[in-house]
């Protein structure tokens, strides 16, 4: 671990944007256990466990101690936080200990979420427990294997010290293991960075923030004009929509969706109360703390995030002459978003884009509304989604029969009370396969490439998380096996992929 060469620009920016940051060291924790780690990412930063020996890495991933080098601190960043303007928010318990160069030139910041407070803390201990920071390490990681952008999560390491948290026992707060994840992303700048230095009328801060976001992060754009940061805008609205398209193509719920947890970089990051439709149900939200006005609930996540944009949009209205190229923006954000969703759903139901766009004629199905009648189907009758778009591939498409997803029912007697109606959407489905120019096997290989068999449904979760606290870590190495891999089987593997098991229907989440 190094930092840039020299005078660096990172490091001299780092400086220029120092209202924005405070050095801070890690609070060192009494016993650090290496309990996991993403051999991929490993690999790819050069940092293997095996080669630098398992205990000093788990010391440098607890916080205890740092490599030469290293210099850590912590971002300020406020945030509109269901619906309202916060103020300033963290980082709390979030410490970046530097930026790696990876032998292939990636650049990657590396950050401790849970190793100790902040200047940003606000009273709170900046610690983490096992439960949440599992949910962190595993989730980060199934995302970017789905293919969905994402920070990553390189090691989860447990600490030897008990957390006070939200968990209770007998009505008193149960202490429970506390953790730290080391996660990874070329940038955890947030919406509510630049919304912070705005609120504060701070607009030269605000500007160099601009500047250092487009010149590290953003290559091929300029800060230096009012076009080229127009452009940006455009970029990150752009990404925005393209990640609004994967979370509801696969049954994401983000459950925090305020603008602290919104990266400028388009990636999914904040890994709280987070959950997987199971059942498709487009109000649901696995955010108990939101269990009554549903603002972050699944369906509205794409109007949601347009919101936020909005909010980032009025945080840079001072660095524009007019609304105008901040409007073209977030108009971006609408057309990207239906762009990719509609992409995404027609390969999910394994037709041509055409299929789903110019090549329709008057009255022909679409692949739009397709997905549509489906997501009404399974709202009904209580299908399970991932479940239900994995085995479509296996409808024969000269016979559709709905008992090819019987897996995917919670209740069998649906499938028999709504047959008739899933005969006729299949049917039509099947029409479309045989109308499109693209071949069977190419259609198979499209939908298993578009609908993944592993996802890291809640149920799965908390199973790693009670195997791990007695200290059984194969629950965690199997799920993780499979997650890396989420549109393979897994033979022998088959259980991680089965619906919600009946004990866990009760247990949407957890706020943390
Ligand atoms: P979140 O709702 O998890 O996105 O957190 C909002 C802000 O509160 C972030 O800046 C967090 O870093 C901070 N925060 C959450 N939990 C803690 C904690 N235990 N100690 C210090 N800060 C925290
Ligand atoms: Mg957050
Ligand atoms: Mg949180």
């Amino acid at each position: 671990i190094r930092q840039l060469p020299g005078d660096s620009r990172s490091d001299r920016e780092r400086r220029q944007v120092a209202a924005a940051w405070s050095p801070v060291s890690p609070e060192p924790v009494p016993d650090p256990r290496l309990l996991a780690v993403s051999r991929e990412l490993a690999g790819q930063l050069g940092l293997d466990p095996e080669v630098m020996g398992r205990q000093r890495f788990a010391e440098v991933f607890a916080g205890n101690a740092l490599v030469p080098g290293m210099q850590p601190w912590a971002a300020n960043y406020g945030g509109h936080q269901f619906g309202h303007w916060a103020g300033q928010l963290g980082d709390g318990r979030a410490i970046s200990l530097g930026e790696l160069l990876a032998a292939d030139g990636s650049r990657h910041e590396l950050q401790l979420k849970g190793a100790g407070p902040t200047p940003y803390s606000r009273g709170a201990d900046g610690r983490a427990v096992l439960r949440s920071s599992l949910r962190e390490f595993v989730c980060s990681e199934a995302m970017h294997h789905l293919g969905i952008p994402t920070t990553r999560a390189l090691s989860l390491v447990g600490t030897g010290e008990q957390v006070v948290r939200d968990m209770f026992y007998d009505g008193h707060p149960a202490p429970e293991p506390g953790a730290v994840v080391c996660r990874v992303s070329p940038s955890f700048i947030r919406f509510g960075s630049f919304e912070l230095p705005a609120a504060r009328g701070d607009s030269g801060l605000l500007g160099r923030l601009v500047e250092f976001t487009i010149d590290r992060d953003f290559p091929g754009h300029d800060a230096s004009d009012e076009a080229g940061r127009a452009r940006w805008f455009a970029e990150v609205c752009r990404r925005t929509g393209v990640l609004m398209a994967h979370w509801m193509r696969v049954g994401f719920v983000h459950g925090v969706m305020n603008t602290d947890n919104m990266s400028i970089l388009g990636l999914t990051i904040d890994y709280g109360p987070y959950g997987w439709l199971d059942d498709f149900d487009p109000d649901f939200t696995p955010n108990t703390t939101d269990a009554q006005h549903r603002r972050y609930r699944y369906s509205a996540q794409p109007e949601i995030a347009w919101w936020n944009l909005g909010r980032l949009a009025g945080a840079l209205s001072g660095l524009f002459s007019s609304q105008a190229p901040l409007e073209a923006g977030l108009q971006a954000y609408v057309s990207a978003f239906h762009e990719a969703q509609a992409r995404m759903l027609a390969a999910k139901l394994g037709l041509d884009p055409g299929v789903g766009g110019n090549g329709v004629e008057e009255g022909q199905d679409t692949a739009i509304g397709l997905a549509r009648e489906l997501f009404a189907l399974m709202h009904a009758d209580g299908v399970d989604m991932t479940l239900a778009f994995r085995l479509l591939a296996q409808v024969d498409p000269d016979a559709p029969d709905p008992g090819v997803l019987a897996e995917a029912f919670y209740d069998p007697g649906k499938l028999e009370e709504g047959r008739s109606r899933w005969v006729d959407w299949l049917s039509r489905l099947a029409s479309c396969w045989r109308r499109q120019a693209l071949p069977e096997p190419d259609r198979v290989s499209l939908m298993r490439r578009s609908n993944p068999r592993y996802v890291f449904r809640n149920y799965l979760a908390q199973q790693a998380i009670d195997a791990l606290e007695q200290g059984d870590d194969t629950v965690l190495a199997d799920l993780m096996r499979v997650l890396a891999a989420p549109y393979e089987d897994h033979p022998g593997l088959e259980q991680l992929a089965s619906r919600r098991p009946e004990w866990a229907r009760q247990r949407a989440g957890c706020s943390m």
